[in-house]
């Protein structure tokens, strides 16, 4: 009896600490270059973890994207944000490939998908064929790498999804090969007095502790001297060989004399916990130095499964009298690893660092929705909007609210409302709320109207003021002139622009026929291809709308030739 249970236990823990079987020779690399990375899985992003890698496409777009295995596309996006122009292909052993930011799909797909975009008279589409519609091959080619979408450089995002589940797995534990070589980096130490009564040499508050390179390649901390509960988070990231890329790291791991405290790493996550990111990440860090600490400790509000091992949350009690060896462990998926060691000596000292805390009559908490009336301005915190209680700085001025500073994390939207009842309905037509960043540039927030009552969601702390656009946006034509002779012309292109509100909408038409023009929000152009329609005319007109947020509205008008 007692051995079953032992071997039952041996086979549990096993279990529990094997990774997933992903297949290894079931797929090969979506480009046929050497694979070197631009970002990693899991790689911490704003409000996300990077669920996809970025492989680098030597500064270029237009490289040949195959499919990784058989298999049957299932979704096409064509998107001005985000993955751009993006496929997803289902592949018969439950996994689905994701390809984005590309330039263009192959022949046969392009030819689906511009079809459904004249009927839709859209650029934006998002189609699912059926089940075997557009069936591809392994080493099919079906993309070309591009820059579409939120990308900020050329290069392929490229994941692997369960197909059922839809999260996202690291694409390289599928066999792709990847040459690293190098150590992850540890850049900075930071230890956290996480208890009431916790005191870091000397802190209330969070202190950086030097570290230094031991002979055996390790890295050894300055003593630390605590009381209390205490917690670690670091600065870190991975190279790759072949680029300078500050990549994330796969694994981290976190024990106290001897015993595991945490331990995560980025196999998988879903997209429905990713923004818990804001947990794992010390928040207010982020926005005051731009720099992401990851925390080995769990924060309130913190649901990621990431962790394989949590003890105590992460938290260590140091008592006065004893000492600790803490070590941290990062590691690449590859095994390369960095160690640092950091000895605490329990002891009570003299506090010289405060706390910081600056209390405001608007104390939120976390657990309730909360209702501020500014007059002429509202916020509404819905309930669990954030993930801790906290005293709330709020201001009003004239037509503008600072919400706080956006150094605390809101998992939720919350309202802004102000009252344009001073305005008359001409001026409240070009009104809308904006969001100010910290050089007091205003950004557009979908604004709904509703009588002198303007709202916008959002979850961002941070100044939010009523802006007004009374400019209509521009529009030039790029590469060609009114009247011009156009026989030899590939594409068409214009430029079109808006100050302030920005771009919300466009449409052309090639004489008076409704033409596809994609939209490079990036580049500020409008491009056709002359592919697509048979003009059959000698004198064309290109006609140009766009309209920006507010309705404001612009057309260009322009004759050409071509034979
Ligand atoms: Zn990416």
């Amino acid at each position: 009896m007692k051995k079953i249970t032992l071997a039952l236990l041996l086979l549990v823990s096993i279990l529990s600490q094997a990774q997933e079987n992903y297949p290894q020779d079931a797929f090969r690399s979506p480009l046929d270059i050497p694979i070197i990375l631009a970002g990693t899985f899991g790689e911490l992003r704003s409000n996300h973890f990077h669920s996809g890698i970025d492989i680098k496409t030597q500064q270029r777009q237009g490289l040949p994207v195959f499919a990784i295995g058989d298999g049957t596309v299932t979704r096409i996006k064509v998107s001005l944000w985000g993955y751009g122009k993006v496929l997803y292909v289902a592949h018969p052993n439950g996994y689905t490939s994701v390809y984005g930011h590309l330039q263009k799909f192959s022949p046969k797909i392009e030819e689906y998908i511009k079809r459904i975009q004249y009927q839709k008279k859209s650029y934006e589409v998002e189609v699912f064929p059926d089940y075997g519609e557009l069936k591809v091959n392994k080493e099919e080619l079906i993309a070309y790498s591009g820059n579409t979408g939120g990308s900020s450089g050329p290069h392929l995002h490229f994941e692997i999804r369960s197909s059922i589940s839809e999260k996202p797995t690291n694409p390289l534990l599928y066999g792709i090969d990847v040459a690293d070589a190098t150590n992850p980096t540890l850049e900075k130490l930071f230890i956290y007095p996480l208890s009431q009564a916790a005191v870091v040499n000397q802190s209330q508050e969070k202190i950086q502790v030097n570290f230094s390179k031991q002979p055996d390649g390790s890295f050894l901390a300055d003593k630390v001297e605590a009381t209390g509960k205490i917690g670690v988070g670091f600065i870190g990231f991975d190279r790759q060989d072949m680029a300078a890329n500050r990549n994330g790291v796969y694994s981290v791991s976190l024990s106290v004399n001897g015993k595991v405290y945490t331990e995560y790493d980025f196999e998988s996550f879903s997209f429905g916990e990713t923004r818990y990111i804001n947990t794992l990440i010390d928040y207010d860090h982020l926005g005051k130095y731009r720099q992401r600490i990851q925390k080995c400790f769990k924060s309130p509000g913190n649901n990621l499964g990431i962790y394989n091992e949590i003890y105590n949350k992460g938290e260590i009690a140091i008592r006065e009298g004893l000492s600790y060896t803490i070590e941290l462990l990062i590691k690449d998926l590859k095994g390369n690893q960095v160690k640092l060691i950091v000895p605490v000596e329990g002891k009570q000292s003299q506090v010289k660092i405060k706390k910081q805390q600056k209390k405001t009559p608007y104390y939120v908490v976390a657990n309730k929705p909360n209702n501020f009336d500014l007059t002429a301005a509202k916020v509404y915190f819905p309930t669990n909007t954030f993930y801790e209680d906290f005293y709330l700085d709020l201001e009003k001025g004239e037509d503008t609210v600072k919400i706080h500073t956006n150094t605390v994390p809101a998992h939720r939207n919350f309202t802004i409302t102000f009252d344009t009842a001073k305005y008359t309905k001409e001026e409240q037509k070009q009104l809308f709320i904006a969001r100010l960043d910290s050089k007091l540039r205003p950004s557009y927030l979908n604004t709904y109207k509703r009588g002198n009552t303007f709202t916008a969601r959002t979850r961002n702390l941070g100044t939010y003021t009523l802006a007004k656009d009374t400019i209509a946006p521009k529009i030039k034509t790029k590469n060609f002139k009114e009247k011009q002779w156009l026989n030899n012309y590939k594409y068409l292109s214009v430029s079109i622009s808006d100050d302030l509100s920005g771009v919300d909408s466009y449409s052309a038409t090639l004489n008076g026929e409704w033409i596809l023009m994609e939209y490079e929000p990036k580049k500020k152009t409008l491009t056709y291809n002359f592919d697509d329609k048979i003009l059959g005319k000698k004198q064309c007109v290109l006609k140009v709308t766009v309209t920006d947020n507010v309705g404001n509205q612009n057309t260009l008008t322009t004759p050409f030739y071509r034979k």
